[in-house]
């Protein structure tokens, strides 16, 4: 007889979006002469800019003809591109990055849900709260969680470090041992950054303990302050203690195209082994590489023109997110976040609940925001405004907000 994999069933319910699509969907079927404006999208709107799909056009004209067809391509992805990576994301920082240190796929989310597979079962896992979803899921998915306490809204075996405006969205280093961090800059849903120095204390921290940090620099094409590294490994000794994640989602408009890589450094060892050559073997039995399609796609933005059409898409972005902060704050809201972020990340006011908040914003100012109690514990007390909508939905989100 089969048994199912008994971590599934502990899983509580992705109630965040579906209860969100039901509050908004209840008001629309009460309001149907409301427009309402969706400032929760975590989903890019502007299409891939010309470059990127004159070389995916190029690329399946390649695929049509027997001397210029591709069949199974490297499973760590193509030389043209781990190349590309290395040369523009690292090499031009001063970072020193290896091609075969980089592995391409099919985007971040799927290479942070499976790096678990090199987990002991026994490692005790730490997130910040708020928390991307994914880090926690996949672990409990695998056992390495605990149960799931409904009413606190946490897994029993997972380390939540408070990321809040009391300590300025840096988690405190742990009193009690673990042994793998989740961190991320810019972080979702917070929309902060970590800066060099806070950073350092946790590469610190996790060579002094053997520990690792899985770093998602997802969001890293949004960095515009000065002191805030691109990439964990601009601190020294991260190579030692860190994996690092990368995606072309919210960098170049990918989240429909899918493609992303992850940095696993030859210096990675853990029990004797390298932490690059376990990846590899993972990434050889399941995975079957990136569409060569799309990685000429992924490509082209590293050329001249593709960086220039892409920097105009952040910039569209960059805009909006500075719509939503200076516009907020104006009208009195503490607001963190979107400067080097898509994501605002505002203090309901007066204390309300992160699910009131929301109610009111659908309510009065027919505006759809993500509660933070939705992230985690911690993310109680904020609503996460996203930068990604076009620029007179969101003046005009701004604008009914402030006039609420
Ligand atoms: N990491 C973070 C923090 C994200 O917010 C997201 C997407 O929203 C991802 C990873 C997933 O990226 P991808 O589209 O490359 O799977």
């Amino acid at each position: 007889m089969a048994h199912i994999n008994p971590n599934f069933k502990k899983l509580p319910g992705s109630y965040l979006f579906s209860e969100i699509a039901q509050r908004t969907e209840a008001y629309r079927t009460a309001h149907p002469e409301a427009r309402l404006i969706k400032m929760g999208i975590g989903d890019v709107t502007l299409p891939l800019v010309p470059s990127v799909i004159e070389a995916m056009h190029e690329a399946v004209d390649d695929l049509s003809r027997a001397e210029s067809f591709h069949g199974y391509g490297p499973e760590q992805g193509y030389a043209f591109l781990r190349d590309a990576i290395v040369e523009h994301d690292f090499a031009a920082r001063g970072i020193d990055i290896a091609s075969d240190e980089v592995f391409v796929s099919d985007g971040a989310k799927s290479d942070c849900g499976n790096i678990v597979d090199l987990l002991d079962i026994d490692n005790v896992i730490a997130v910040c709260d708020p928390v991307y979803p994914v880090y926690v899921d996949s672990n409990a998915m695998a056992g390495r969680a605990g149960d799931y306490d409904v009413e606190a809204g946490r897994w029993t075996r997972i380390h939540y470090m408070p990321t809040t405006a009391e300590n300025g969205f840096c988690p405190e280093l742990p009193e009690t041992p673990v042994d793998v961090i989740y961190l991320c800059s810019p972080n979702n849903p917070t929309g902060t950054v970590l800066s060099f120095e806070q950073l350092k204390r946790w590469v610190d921290y996790a060579n002094e303990h053997d520990a690792l940090i899985m770093f998602d620099a997802a969001y890293e094409r949004f960095i515009v302050e000065k002191d805030v590294p691109h990439s964990i490994y601009e601190v020294e000794g991260a190579k030692r203690c860190a994996i690092e994640f990368r995606s072309f989602s919210k960098t170049a408009g990918f989240t429909g195209a899918r493609c992303g890589y992850t940095v696993v450094p030859k210096e990675l060892v853990r029990d004797g082994v390298s932490l690059r050559d376990l990846w590899n073997r993972r990434q050889c039995t399941k995975f079957n590489g990136a569409s060569y399609v799309i990685q000429r796609g992924a490509a082209a933005i590293y050329t001249p023109q593709g960086e220039r059409e892409i920097e105009q898409s952040l910039a569209y972005y960059r805009a909006n997110a500075e719509t939503i902060r200076t516009g907020l704050s104006e009208a009195g809201y503490q607001v963190y976040g979107a400067v080097s972020s898509p994501y605002a990340w505002v203090k309901t006011p007066d204390d309300m609940g992160s699910w009131d908040f929301f109610d009111q914003l659908l309510d009065r100012a027919n505006v759809i925001t993500t509660p933070g109690a939705g992230f985690g514990p911690s993310g109680e007390g904020y609503v996460r405004l996203t930068a990604f909508g076009n620029a007179e939905d969101t003046a005009e989100a701004v604008r009914r907000i402030t006039q609420m």
